[in-house]
């Protein structure tokens, strides 16, 4: 993610930040020009905007101006009430109950994140509202206070349709999920990566020219979806495999291998463009001679994936051993091994070729 500027003061800006601290102006992500900046209201309801160096106006996406869960604008020549991150959003939580604002906000912070990625890689992010082939979120909750993987709503992805149960935005309830799935990791924004994933698979994969070299990477995806779950569930992870997949989940099904690698190319792509923003450098003291690494290129332009790679392995290390300083476990718990180098480089080979200028 890119650090941002306020133009007015010279302050650090935040993508999530809806005020810059220091001089107190109201700010608003323009998505078409991927800039946070602060924004001058011209109207008495505080809807409209004008920022200084853009002759456009720009409104307030709704779910900024009323509930301040987004902080998206919207070109006033598009006459929409929602930013394109927001017109993804088929239902959202029943806001008189509880906590699900709150809820909600969380959710959404993280969803932007995606989209913002998405739009960096160059993909076609089109809603299902005006797209049958577009992109639709349900946010929804469980009746069952007692959130679990097998109660009514489940976290998936279904042609286009992403549903994602609130309960994975309250940290404790996701915390009790990760320990009962012993997963190394979850996350909002990990769902969020790993949903997309199915999606872009049918869009840039099913019936296309990469559908017969995935089957070669991932394996066939016409077995039996349930039945692979279902003995995935009883048998675990088949451990002559191990080093063949990113995580245990990934080898229940070629197209879970997939949307789990798909995650992993955006974990990486969006923590390299932060550690880019930066300037961080890295040279590990231990051994002289070897050379250290700067983060100095973007990786949403870098054509060649081991450039990408080699990296990312410099800082996921750094990154570990700075957050086990902090008494945290791993940021990023996992080992890539060469099979999973030859996915990743096959999901990013897609995304060039599909990107758009
Ligand atoms: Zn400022
Ligand atoms: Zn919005
Ligand atoms: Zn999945």
């Amino acid at each position: 993610m890119k650090l941002f500027k306020c133009s007015r003061c010279g302050n650090v800006l935040y993508f999530e930040n809806m005020m810059c601290l220091k001089c107190n102006s109201e700010l608003g992500f323009v998505p078409e020009r991927k800039m946070l900046d602060f924004m001058d209201a011209i109207d008495d309801q505080r809807l409209t905007y004008a920022h200084g160096t853009n002759g456009n106006t720009h409104r307030k996406c709704n779910n900024y101006h009323y509930h301040e869960v987004c902080n998206w604008m919207v070109d006033t020549a598009e006459n929409e009430q929602f930013c394109v991150a927001c017109r993804l959003n088929r239902t959202i939580p029943d806001l008189s109950v509880g906590k699900n604002k709150e809820l909600w906000y969380k959710l959404e912070i993280e969803k932007r994140r995606l989209v913002y990625s998405l739009f960096q890689l160059g993909l076609d992010v089109s809603s299902r509202n005006n797209d049958p082939d577009g992109l639709a979120f349900d946010f929804l909750a469980d009746h069952d206070e007692d959130f679990n993987e097998l109660g009514r709503v489940m976290t998936g992805h279904s042609e286009g349709l992403i549903t994602i149960n609130i309960s994975e935005a309250d940290p404790v309830q996701r915390e009790k999920m990760r320990t009962n799935m012993e997963e190394h990791y979850r996350t909002i924004l990990g769902h969020f990566r790993h949903e997309s994933g199915h999606y872009y698979w049918e869009r840039l994969v099913q019936d296309t020219e990469f559908h017969g070299e995935f089957r070669e990477i991932f394996g066939d995806e016409r077995q039996d979806y349930g039945a692979a779950l279902e003995r995935y569930y009883k048998d675990g992870k088949p451990v002559d495999l191990k080093d063949h997949y990113i995580s245990d989940y990934a080898s229940s099904h070629p197209w879970e291998d997939w949307a789990e690698s798909w995650a992993h190319y955006l974990h990486i792509m969006d923590t390299l463009e932060t550690a880019y923003s930066f300037g961080i450098s890295i040279g590990p003291r231990i051994k002289k001679g070897d050379d250290p690494v700067d983060i100095d290129f973007s990786p949403y332009k870098e054509k060649d994936f081991k450039v990408i790679f080699d990296q990312w392995l410099s800082l996921s290390f750094a990154l570990n051993s700075l957050n086990r300083s902090m008494g945290h476990p791993h940021a990023y718990p996992f080992v890539i091994s060469p099979p999973v180098i030859n996915k990743l480089e096959f999901i990013h080979k897609i995304i060039l070729r599909n990107k758009r200028v």
